[in-house]
């Protein structure tokens, strides 16, 4: 069954990236443009793994995550953290908080899918 991933970024340049390199690697995409809508959309469609970019509008990646690991529906759902870490403290915040994983901005186009994959245990 073709897994679904929920990619959460409101730049549009960045969300077209994400996008295409994961349909070439044969999952099915879902976007949302900032974290509001991030947890709306993770909440209807249940997918197998969220990639979340931390500085969203409306709502942040950090809130948006909190919010998601904090309800039992959706709290089994896999998020990876995508950040610049231009933010001071970033870093320490990410490792703190409940994400599975981190991936840093600009996306390196190998390392991204290898993380994907791991997650997801499609690396067998
Ligand atoms: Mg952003």
């Amino acid at each position: 069954m073709t897994k679904r991933i929920l990619v959460v970024e409101d730049n549009q340049k960045n969300r077209v990236l994400l996008r295409d390199l994961l349909m070439y690697h044969g999952y099915e995409v879902i976007e949302a443009e900032n974290g509001e809508e991030g947890i709306q959309k993770a909440r209807e469609n249940h997918p197998d793994l969220i990639l979340m970019d931390l500085q969203l509008p409306v709502v942040d990646g950090f809130a948006a995550a909190k919010v998601l690991k904090d309800t039992p529906e959706t709290a089994d759902i896999k998020i990876i953290a995508v950040t610049s870490f231009a933010m001071k403290g970033d870093r320490e915040k990410v490792i703190e908080s409940k994400f599975d994983d981190y991936l840093s901005k600009p996306i390196d186009t190998r390392q991204l899918p290898r993380v994907v994959k791991s997650l997801l245990g499609d690396d067998q």
